[in-house]
C-alpha cells in the first residue's frame, strides 16, 4: 500500500475510534442517569404521605366522635338513671348533653370532609403510581436500549483498534511521528486528499508538478501551503 494512503486510512481509523469513544462516554452518561424514575417514585412517595396524614386526621376524628358519644350516653344514664333527682344538677347535665352533642354533631362534619380529602388523596396516589410505572417501563426499554448500543459500539471500537494496530506495525516510527505531530497541531488533519489539484484540508491549487508527486506515491509529499501530507488518487 502506497504510504500516504497508509496514513489516510490510519487518520480514518483514528477518527473512529474518536467518535466510538465518544459515542461510549454519551452512552455511560445516559446508562447512569435515572433522573426521570426517582423524580417519579419521589411522586408516589409524596402522594402516600399526604394520604396516609389524611387517614390519620379522619382517625383521630373518628375517636373524638366515639369519645363524644361514649360521655353523652354517660349522662344520659345519669339524667335517666333514677339517682340524680336534684333539678338543678339535672339541667345542668341536660346542658352538658347538649354541647356535647352539638360538638359531635361538629366533629362529624369535620371527618365528613376529611374523607372526600382522603379519596381525593388516594385517587392521586393511584395516579402517581400509574404514571411512575409507565415510566420505570419506558426507562427500562431505553435502557436495554442503550446497554445493546453500548455493546455494539464497544465491539466495533474493539475491531477498529485492532486494525489500528495492525496498520500502524506497518509504517515506520518516523512516520508515525510526523502524522501524530501534524494531527495534533492540525486540527486532528495530517492527511489531506487530493481532490482536482486542490488540497481538501486547506483549500489551496496545487502546483501540478507536487500533484504528480503525490499521485504517485514514492514519497510522503506535503502541501505547499498547510504542510499536511497530501493523499492523491
Ligand atoms: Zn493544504
Amino acid at each position: 500500500m502506497v504510504l500516504a494512503r497508509q496514513l489516510y486510512t490510519l487518520q480514518e481509523l483514528d477518527a473512529q475510534v474518536q467518535q466510538a469513544q465518544q459515542a461510549l462516554a454519551s452512552l455511560e452518561v445516559r446508562l447512569s442517569d435515572d433522573g426521570v424514575v426517582r423524580q417519579a417514585r419521589e411522586e408516589v412517595a409524596r402522594a402516600r404521605g399526604q394520604a396516609e396524614a389524611l387517614r390519620v386526621q379522619q382517625r383521630a376524628l373518628e375517636l373524638d366522635i366515639e369519645e363524644c358519644a361514649e360521655k353523652i350516653a354517660a349522662s344520659e344514664r345519669r339524667m335517666y338513671g333514677g339517682r340524680v333527682t336534684n333539678p338543678k344538677e339535672l339541667v345542668g347535665i341536660q346542658e352538658e348533653v347538649k354541647l356535647l352533642k352539638r360538638r359531635k354533631a361538629g366533629l362529624e362534619d369535620q371527618v365528613l370532609g376529611v374523607m372526600e380529602q382522603v379519596e381525593a388523596s388516594q385517587a392521586a396516589l393511584g395516579q402517581a403510581a400509574e404514571q411512575a410505572r409507565a415510566v420505570e417501563q419506558k426507562w427500562q426499554a431505553e435502557h436495554q436500549q442503550f446497554l445493546q448500543e453500548k455493546a455494539q459500539v464497544a465491539s466495533q471500537l474493539a475491531e477498529t483498534q485492532q486494525e489500528y494496530a495492525r496498520l500502524e506495525q506497518t509504517i515506520t516510527l518516523k512516520e508515525l511521528e510526523l502524522y501524530r505531530s501534524l494531527r495534533s497541531t492540525r486540527g486532528g488533519i495530517a492527511v489531506a486528499r487530493v481532490e482536482r489539484g486542490i488540497c481538501r484540508a486547506c483549500g489551496i491549487a496545487l502546483p501540478q508538478h507536487v500533484v504528480q508527486r503525490a499521485r504517485s506515491g514514492q514519497e510522503l509529499v506535503r502541501c505547499t501551503s498547510c504542510n499536511r501530507i497530501l493523499f492523491a488518487e
